[in-house]
């Protein structure tokens, strides 16, 4: 049974935010020695986590398994093709060089069984890992971190501050039923998707547009982290999805794109190379009327993609037309513009490349389907700065003592703005940076 821990003390490490870094943070300092007080605002784990579908780390002992041949340097330089070279190249490399063995270790600790899922946009390898979605991740991650003896969570516990010295290093934590004192403090409450004024302050360009993350993500990190002195790195950052059925709240799946559907804007006409998912066509509809478009299938795609597509056939979320003009009549699109652009993208596919640089693999053919989609908010990716330990750092570089930060919380790898994001990357981040904290935190309890 877990130790009941009343106030905190020295020795202790905190850990805010039970979502994947939190709960990975939690459990690494626990297993490197120190007792640990998880502290959650909600009454249950998760936050977006839960909402993923995988994560890519590179070189895994499952890829092995299927013959895929994989290693950091080849994930680094997709990071950087995608990010522009932009990001912390620090933190680049620990994500790709530790990704793998954080993977495996957290298998082995909890008993997750991860599968190696089907390629992902600008992945030059397959290494997006799954396991069954973000929910079955949490859950088995919470009971492991649950039964641990060295670990407490104190649950709907919203901490509001940090408590720092006249040094100005972190000692505890003010929550809403009291203070508790800490060793260290590990600030893991995600972004700042849910906190509308700071989306409207750090991403004028996202203000508005429809949010489906978790509500209790609202910066709560980046706030304490700068009250105490750090500063933030690429707070404009951010996963821009880009087909998402506003009228509904549904997410149109993303293999529909990968099968070979296309994106229009009202005027009928293509305006990117759509596999470059979601960040590509995501930030490009920023800046189009109504942050929206009209994404285009035909029977094919739709056989294709039946299982993925079954909620929205369910909703009924698209209409359909036995020819080009009928579905843009239907949408509400320029039809001479919407036929014009599946000619060129057909003349494209039978062996070559289009305007945006795409391959197109099949021919689109009547009859059509096709949805208005909005662009998105699904989870931000600027926040706290920190060194390859988590440890959160002042603008002259220095670390705030005894304070660290990790996943959403502290800046990510996707470099600034709403077209770096790689897939699969934000969860790699919390589970990576949550190890590394964790165990940092809890050996410099002991030095
Ligand atoms: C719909 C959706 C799909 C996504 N799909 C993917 C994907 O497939 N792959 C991928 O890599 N990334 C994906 N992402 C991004 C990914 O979810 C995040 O990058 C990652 O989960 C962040 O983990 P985290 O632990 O930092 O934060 P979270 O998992 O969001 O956890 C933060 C926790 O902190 C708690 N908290 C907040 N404030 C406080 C406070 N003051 N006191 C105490 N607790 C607090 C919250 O309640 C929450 O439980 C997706 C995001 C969304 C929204």
């Amino acid at each position: 049974m877990a130790k009941a821990i009343d106030g905190g003390d020295s020795a202790l490490v905190v850990v805010v935010g039970a979502g994947g870094c939190g709960m990975v943070a939690a459990l690494a300092a626990a297993e490197s020695g120190a007792r640990v007080l998880l502290v959650e605002k909600t009454d249950i784990p998760g936050g977006n986590t839960a909402l993923t579908t995988s994560l890519v780390v590179a070189g895994s002992r499952y890829q092995r398994d299927e013959g895929i041949e994989d290693d950091p340097e080849a994930f680094i330089a997709d990071i950087t093709r995608r990010n522009g070279g932009q990001a912390s190249p620090g933190l680049v490399k620990l994500m790709a060089q530790q990704g793998a063995p954080v993977l495996e270790w957290l298998a082995d600790r909890t008993g997750i069984e991860f599968t190696v899922a089907q390629g992902a946009s600008g992945h030059s390898q397959r290494r997006a890992h799954g396991c069954g979605g973000g929910w079955a991740f949490v859950r088995e991650l919470i009971s492991t971190v649950t039964k641990h003896p060295n670990i407490e969570i104190r649950w709907s516990t919203p901490v509001r501050s940090l408590i720092l010295d006249s040094s100005g290093a972190a000692i505890g934590i003010q929550t809403e039923k009291g203070v508790i004192t800490a060793g260290k403090v590990i600030l893991a409450t995600g972004g700042f998707g849910a906190n509308k004024d700071m989306v409207a302050h750090y991403i004028p360009k996202a203000d508005g547009i429809p949010y489906r993350g978790h509500p209790g993500v609202e910066g709560d990190s980046v706030r304490m982290g700068l009250e105490a002195g750090g500063v933030v790195a690429n707070m404009d950052s951010f996963l821009p999805y880009p087909t998402y059925f506003r009228p509904l709240q549904l997410p149109m799946p993303q293999p529909l794109i990968h099968n070979g559907a296309i994106l229009v804007g009202e005027n009928g006409g293509r305006f990117v190379d759509e596999t470059r998912y979601p960040s590509g066509p995501g930030a490009t509809m920023l800046d189009m009327p109504g942050k929206c478009a009209y994404e285009i299938f035909d029977a094919r795609i739709r056989q294709e993609v039946a299982s993925e597509l079954a909620p929205v056939i369910a909703r009924q979320a698209f209409v359909t037309g036995s020819s080009s003009d009928e579905l843009a009549a239907k949408l509400g699109i320029d039809p001479k513009g919407l036929s014009q652009s599946i000619e060129e993208y057909n003349a494209a596919a039978s062996g070559g490349t289009d305007q945006f640089g795409r391959t197109p693999q099949a021919l689109l053919s009547a009859p059509f389907y096709g949805a208005q989609v909005w662009v998105s908010l699904y989870n931000t990716q600027g926040g706290l700065r920190v060194n390859e330990n988590g440890q959160a750092l002042k603008a002259d570089g220095t670390t705030i003592p005894n304070l660290y930060a990790g996943g959403d919380a502290s800046e990510g790898i996707s470099g600034p703005g709403a077209t770096g994001y790689l897939p699969g990357n934000g969860t790699l981040t919390a589970i990576v940076l949550g190890k590394v904290a964790g165990e940092h935190a809890a050996r410099s309890l002991q030095d």
